[in-house]
This record gives C-alpha cells, sequence and structure tokens, in this order.
C-alpha cells in the first residue's frame, strides 16, 4: 500500500513536471520563438537578422531612415543623418537594445507565429513604422555637439512626441565599424542610447528637486537668507561653492547655483523627505518611452551621512541621472506637474493600410500643481535674470544648468535641461555634453540648436 502511494505520489509530481514543462516550453516559444529564429546561428536565416525583408522606418515627415532594397537593409541617403538617428533607428547588427529596429523587429520583419519567417514573400505581412523624430533637428542636435559625447533630446510635453533624440559617439549604420583596442575609445559606449540607457551625475541640474522639497517642506524658504562664504562645513567636511556668494536668497541661489545654500538645505531637510522627493519626482523611475525602457537613476541616502546627504542635494554623491527622465521631469513641471510620458513611434501599418498602433501619451502626476507653478517661476527667473533670456532666439525657456564633476582629473558633463512656455512650441529638453566644461557655456548652445531646429518643425 504505501508503496503504490509512494508510486502515485511520484507519478503526480512527474505527471506536473512534464505539464509544467511543457508550459514552460510554450511559454517561451511564444516569447522567445522570434528572437530564437532570427539569432545569427540559425542556418535558414541569410544576412542581417531579418532585416533583408522588414518594413519601412520613416521620420514624421516621411523622410526614409531604413528600408529595405534589394534584399538589403539600406538607410538614409544621408550621412550625417544616418549618425544622428542611428540609435533611433539601429542597425543591422541589433547591438543597439533599446533601437526601434530591435525592440519592434516582429512589427518590421512580420514575424508570424505559425509561419515563423517562412510565409512567401507576396503574403508577408512586414509592417512600416513612422516615427516622431524630425530628422533635420537630429541632425542639427548631433552638429551642436560637435567633437564632444554626449545625449540630446526634445519632445513636446503636450503630445509626448519625441522630436530630437540624439547619441553621441555614434556610427555610420550603412558601414558600421570593426571595434578594436585602437579605436575602442573613439567608440565608448557606441552601442548604447545615451538618452535612453545613458545614467551620468546630475550635478547642479539635482537642483530642481531640492527645491522641490524646499517649497514643500520649508514653509519661509522665500523669506530666508543665506550666507555663502565659498564654502561650508557640513558634518565635518567642506562642500564648496563655485563662487563667493554672500548674502543670498533661494531665488538668486537657484539662479546663480549656489552649492553652499543647496548643501545647506538638503541637510536641514534630511535624508527621508530628499529621498520621498526625489522617487516621487520620478528620478528613480524607469519610464517605457512606447515600449522603450529607460534606464533607472540612482538616488540613495539609506544609510547616509550628513556629509553625504549635503553633497546629494547638490547632484554629486552617487546621484545619477538619465537624460530622458530629466526632460520628463521638466515636461511635468511645464505642464502643471503631469508628464505626458514621450513616445518615438509614432505609427505601425502594414500594407493592407491598418495602422496597429497610433500612438498617445500617456500622464503620470509626478509633482503637485502648486510646487510646479514655483519651479516654473524659478527657472524662468534663471533664464531671465542670469543665463540671459536672448539665448533662445524665439523661444521663452524655462532651465538650469549643471556642471557635474566626474574626477580622475576630467573635464566635468555640462547639462542644461528644461522647457519652452510658448504655446505653438511646447518643448521640454535635456543636453547633457560628456566630459566638455561648463553647463552654461557648452550646453547652452547645443540646447539653443536643438530647442529652435525642434520649434521650427511645430511651427511650420
Ligand atoms: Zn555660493
Amino acid at each position: 500500500m504505501k508503496r503504490t502511494l509512494t508510486r502515485s505520489i511520484l507519478g503526480l509530481i512527474m505527471a506536473i513536471a512534464f505539464v509544467g514543462g511543457l508550459g514552460l516550453f510554450t511559454f517561451r516559444i511564444s516569447t522567445n520563438a522570434n528572437a530564437w529564429v532570427q539569432q545569427n546561428y540559425n542556418g535558414h536565416m541569410s544576412g542581417s537578422s531579418g532585416l533583408e525583408q522588414a518594413g519601412i522606418i520613416y521620420d514624421r515627415n516621411g523622410n526614409i531612415l531604413a528600408h529595405t532594397v534589394d534584399g538589403k537593409r539600406v538607410y538614409s541617403d544621408d550621412y550625417e543623418t544616418r549618425l544622428a538617428t542611428l540609435h533611433v533607428v539601429g542597425d543591422n547588427s541589433l547591438n543597439i537594445s533599446t533601437a526601434v529596429q530591435s525592440i519592434y523587429r516582429d512589427d518590421l520583419t512580420g514575424f508570424n507565429y505559425v509561419w515563423g519567417l517562412g510565409l512567401p514573400s507576396s503574403l508577408k505581412s512586414s509592417k512600416d513604422i513612422t516615427l516622431t523624430i524630425d530628422s533635420q533637428a537630429c541632425k542639427t542636435a548631433y552638429e551642436a555637439l560637435g567633437d564632444y559625447n554626449g545625449a540630446v533630446v526634445v519632445y513636446n510635453y503636450k503630445t509626448g512626441e519625441v522630436l530630437c533624440s540624439v547619441s553621441k559617439a555614434s556610427y555610420d549604420p550603412q558601414d558600421p565599424p570593426e571595434i578594436t583596442e585602437e579605436n575602442e575609445e573613439e567608440y565608448a559606449g557606441v552601442y548604447v542610447d545615451r538618452v535612453i540607457s545613458g545614467l551620468y551625475p546630475p550635478g547642479s541640474t539635482f537642483k530642481i528637486i531640492t527645491s522641490a522639497a524646499a517649497i514643500e517642506n520649508m514653509p519661509d524658504i522665500y523669506n530666508r537668507t543665506f550666507t555663502c562664504n565659498g564654502s561650508v562645513n557640513i558634518g565635518g567636511q567642506e562642500i564648496s561653492c563655485m563662487s563667493t556668494h554672500g548674502d543670498i536668497g533661494f531665488e538668486d541661489a537657484l539662479a546663480h547655483s549656489c552649492n553652499v545654500v543647496f548643501a545647506e538645505i538638503a541637510d536641514e531637510l534630511g535624508n527621508d523627505i530628499m529621498q520621498k522627493t526625489a522617487e516621487e519626482m520620478g528620478f528613480t523611475k524607469s519610464y517605457s518611452v512606447g515600449d522603450i525602457p529607460t534606464a533607472r537613476g540612482e538616488y540613495d541616502l539609506l544609510g547616509a551621512s550628513q556629509n553625504e546627504r549635503a553633497w546629494s542635494g547638490i547632484g554629486q554623491f552617487t546621484d545619477l541621472a538619465n537624460p530622458m527622465q530629466m526632460a520628463i521631469m521638466c515636461g511635468a513641471i511645464a505642464n502643471g506637474g503631469d508628464a505626458n510620458i514621450p513616445f518615438e513611434v509614432k505609427t505601425i501599418s502594414s500594407f493592407f493600410g491598418l495602422a496597429g498602433l497610433n500612438n498617445t501619451a500617456k500622464t503620470e502626476s509626478l509633482i503637485k500643481s502648486s510646487t510646479a507653478n514655483q519651479l516654473n517661476d524659478l527657472m524662468r527667473n534663471n533664464v531671465t535674470s542670469y543665463y540671459g533670456d536672448d539665448m533662445f532666439e524665439t523661444l521663452s525657456v524655462c532651465a538650469k544648468t549643471g556642471t557635474a564633476e566626474v574626477g580622475d582629473g576630467k573635464e566635468p558633463h555640462a547639462w542644461m535641461v528644461g522647457y519652452s512656455q510658448d504655446t505653438d512650441a511646447p518643448l521640454a529638453f535635456a543636453v547633457i555634453v560628456e566630459n566638455s566644461g561648463y553647463g552654461y557655456s557648452v550646453a547652452g548652445p547645443v540646447a539653443v540648436s536643438a530647442m529652435e531646429a525642434c520649434a521650427n518643425v511645430l511651427r511650420n
């Protein structure tokens, strides 16, 4: 009896294992079949990852960014456009995992669960994709980066459409480089879309978050007078300022980006409030840009000392920001606290004209509207009273610059993030220029070029 029971239980376990295994296999085939079929080692496939039968990728104006000619995948006719749009579009290698050709490959190739890629070509269901980006604006931003690497993103904070997204280092997808020991510095991180996946110390752009925490938790913040003597000792260590600002109020302290004032504010607010504010404003969040996940920023005050907290409030310590997330946060401020989450794929359509997708933005509330309105005034004041309102030719811009120290004797990263208030060109942006110098002088002109180019797109 006991043996029978043992056997029955054993039999049952094996049956469960079999059914479970079959279930897992079915699940994995349904989720991974496309990836398996399109691996380079699949001898049934030829050439470039199935892309030789993929549909067309257009920019917002119908300019072709990738298409298939005589069984070969080819990219924009224009060399600079190919470099400027590489990280959004992708290349044959699929090394850029967040590119449209990687993420939307099923749609582009017409991969079919029953037939795989084996449908006769007359029945192929490959689809075309129209992006929200303007390739000319991308090219302008790419050129504005000059010899530097970095990231530029501009999106419409009312609709969520990304108009410009550029990541550099880049290469020509028509003629991808072989990366060797000799050229690896030139191509450092070249397969990473810095807009989507990049993480950088935010420097003083983080003072937007410290400001929000002050607005919400220090009722007398606008009536206080701080004193900057060029440095301050917090928790036993010096925190230095770029300048000696003397007696200074909150608004001017942000415009002049005084480290002493913002280190003192972060210190006074404490770890819990600083952490909570950063998280609520989406600093540590991964967003879905359509189906493309952004890298999660880092802000971790768990167990941080008094001095570390002070550094964190001015965007140093272990703080890391993602450029797309910074643009989203600025878009939320522009929108009275609600962010319309950006997307890059406007439509997916087949030969039969059926639109598989017609995107609209999802909305997320990140900031209290009263806080957003006060941040708006502060960021506008930064431009009018400090950076200079004539910096932008046709736009009324609210912004914050940052100069993020990176150590190792390297030049700091230059940041500028913000948005325009113009109703005919509601654009939020983030610009980072790696190892280039001061935020205002280096990232500023790049932001101007990209923002004016995108405003032009919306106004024409
Ligand atoms: Zn100062």
